[in-house]
């Protein structure tokens, strides 16, 4: 019962983070046995958390959820009650096929795509505004990040905005364009400036 809001780091990703910034630290994180990770987010049925499956079962389509959703309010093709509708729609379709040749049945479809467009994903700021209405407490932005963390990881298919501010943070350590030297220009005559002038030098 994590709080509201709440968007768990990917743990195969910080133990990479962790490798670079201190490699004894992340060897001693890693399990030995840590399996490595078969896909990053969520493509299809099989790579959903069982609450994410149990949450499309236990929804009651009452549409409280998109009714206080700001992108579906806003014209947006995004509906949160869709997106667990579609889940459940596609375990119906897919998981037949599970029970009967096993876990890597395949049927050429995906839940995002088929089902579920970027569009739609995309649309989403991750109000939380559809959790907190819903009555049998499902978590819709968690499903909805996965699938992001799906496009972005595997198939680097961020929207131009994104993959702009992911550039800044690479080569800026910040979302802007601007250089890490220029950060502190806005305090040029202030007394702070000298201050921060010492800090810099001293690294
Ligand atoms: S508010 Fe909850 S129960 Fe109602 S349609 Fe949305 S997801 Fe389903
Ligand atoms: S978190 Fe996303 S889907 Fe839910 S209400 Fe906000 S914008 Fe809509």
């Amino acid at each position: 019962m994590e709080p509201l809001g709440y968007l768990p780091n990917m743990e195969s990703v910080t133990r990479e983070v962790k490798l670079m910034m201190n490699p004894e630290t992340a060897f001693a994180a890693a399990p030995a046995d840590a399996p490595a990770p078969s896909r990053f987010g969520v493509k299809d049925v099989e790579d959903v958390t069982w609450k994410n499956y149990f949450d499309s079962l236990a929804c009651t389509e009452c549409g409280r959820c998109t009714s206080v959703c700001p992108a579906n309010i806003t014209g947006k093709r995004l509906s949160p009650r869709k997106i667990f509708i579609d889940l459940r729609a596609r375990m119906k379709e897919k998981g037949p096929g599970f029970v009967k040749s096993g876990k890597e049945f395949n049927d050429g479809k995906s839940l995002l795509s088929d089902y579920i467009t970027a569009e739609e994903l995309w649309a989403c700021t991750t109000c939380n505004a559809c959790a907190q209405e819903c009555p049998v407490n499902i978590n819709h932005p968690s499903l909805i990040v996965e699938m992001r963390r799906y496009l972005v990881m595997e198939e680097a298919a961020a929207p131009t905005g994104l993959n702009m501010m992911f550039n800044n943070i690479e080569n800026n350590g910040a979302p802007w364009q601007f250089s890490p030297q220029d950060r502190m220009k806005w305090a040029e005559g202030l007394e702070i400036w000298d201050a921060w002038e010492r800090m810099w030098r001293c690294g």
